[in-house]
């Protein structure tokens, strides 16, 4: 192993592994740490595989932009792993949503993305919806993907990736940094340093930032559950109900299922910290606020809220419409303190110091890759 790199990249999510890959692809030697045995096993893979066009931010016109201006390339780039053959349709709750009909209307022009209103559906229930529209929304296969990513990564010789692996010091000395980690088991301890730092853990951002050094980013985290389910008569349809405490339905990319997701009953557990405190870190010591563990794999996780999900959702659609849940996944969701009023979802990318420099990526979207490529410097 090289004893020094240009890049030393903390977290192989997708923005870790695609700056990685973009790094290298520009002749930088970087050196990827990832503490669980694989990589993009976390919020890159637990998602609702939504290619954000800006529907869904009626209340945060620059996420809303941010989406649409990224969704074109992305498209192409992952044409392999797109769902675009199925109806998208985003609804208005008669009751208790922040945005009414002529507001969603009025919001999807300003930002120029299609919306037809409809009025007739045979599968939709008109009682609860005030205003349906149909609109061009995708959805990405996250699994297929992460999978491309990772052949991706194999090929790449610039690359040096570590997994189970925990960056237990770092410091800086003659203009660069100088990193101890620590392999799994506790056994390995290795020594490298680097010109640069990407922290890209996402719930791990403020943890990271503090073991070297830097300022924390206002952060809130919530324990999140996606429910995948099948149903015989949605098979090439999705649905958002718009904009409040409601939820979610879609294709959850090429697989075949929906994955579902509601407002008030995918977040289990709430914590306004800046590192992620949950009460079910005790009982799993492998799981700590400076150090998250796999919800998935962990016997402290809640208990699936499906059958509530399944319940709201289905007062949307007609009686005759099926829903048979398949399975649930768990991952932290973490967020911006200052978008808990909008529900405003940017990509941050935030120099946190210079000589040498330290960059933390607080992702929003996963469309939103590209704004590694403005942001990064070598
Ligand atoms: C429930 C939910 C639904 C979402 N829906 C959508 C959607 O529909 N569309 C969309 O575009 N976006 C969606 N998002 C947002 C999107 O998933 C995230 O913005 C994106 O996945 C973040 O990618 P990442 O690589 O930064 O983070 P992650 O995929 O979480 O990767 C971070 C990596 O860092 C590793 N790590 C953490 N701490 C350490 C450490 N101390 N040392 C080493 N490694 C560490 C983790 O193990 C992980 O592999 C959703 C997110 C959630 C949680």
């Amino acid at each position: 192993m090289p004893s020094h790199f240009d890049f030393a990249i903390i977290g192989g999510g997708i923005f870790g592994v695609y700056a990685a890959l973009y790094l290298a692809q520009h002749g930088q030697r970087v050196c990827l740490i990832e503490k669980e045995p694989a990589l993009l096993r976390k919020a890159s893979i637990v998602n609702q595989a939504r290619l954000h066009s800006g529907y869904h931010y009626p209340r945060s016109v620059a996420t809303a932009r941010m989406s649409d201006d990224n969704k074109a390339r992305f498209t192409a780039e992952h044409r392999d792993f797109i769902n675009a053959g199925f109806d998208k349709y985003y609804a208005i709750d008669r009751f208790g949503s922040f945005t009414d009909s002529q507001q969603f209307e009025r919001f999807c022009n300003f930002i120029n993305i299609p919306c037809e209103p409809i009025k007739t559906h045979p599968l939709f229930n008109f009682e609860r919806i005030e205003a349906l529209f149909k609109t061009t929304e995708y959805s990405f296969d996250p699994i297929l993907i992460a999978n491309y990513y990772r052949r991706k990564l194999e090929g790449e010789s610039r690359v040096t990736a570590f997994l189970q692996t925990a960056v237990v010091e770092a410091g800086t000395g003659q203009n660069r940094w100088e990193i101890t980690c620590r392999s799994a088991g506790n056994s390995a301890v290795f020594h490298f340093s680097a010109d640069q730092v990407i922290n890209a853990t996402y719930a791990g951002s403020n943890a990271i930032n503090r073991v070297f050094g830097v300022e924390d980013i206002p952060l809130m985290h919530e324990i999140s559950e996606m429910a995948f389910l099948t149903s015989p008569q949605l098979t090439n349809i999705g649905l958002t109900v718009m904009d409040g405490p409601f939820g979610s339905l879609m294709p959850y990319g090429l697989s075949g299922l929906l994955s579902l997701s509601s407002v008030i009953y995918t977040h289990h557990k709430v914590s306004y910290e800046n590192l992620p405190v949950f009460d079910c870190q005790g009982q799993k010591n492998t799981c700590r606020p400076d150090f998250l563990s796999d919800c998935n794999t962990c016997l402290a996780k809640p208990r699936s809220n499906y059958a509530k999900m399944v319940a709201q959702m289905r007062q949307y659609f007609n009686e005759e419409v099926e829903f048979r849940y398949f399975t649930s996944f768990f991952t932290i969701k973490s967020k911006l303190k200052a978008n808990h009023i909008d529900d405003g979802r940017p990509t941050e990318i935030s120099r946190l110091q210079e000589n040498p420099r330290y960059y933390c990526i607080f992702a929003g979207k996963i469309n939103s890759i590209y704004e590694i490529e403005k942001a990064i410097s070598f």
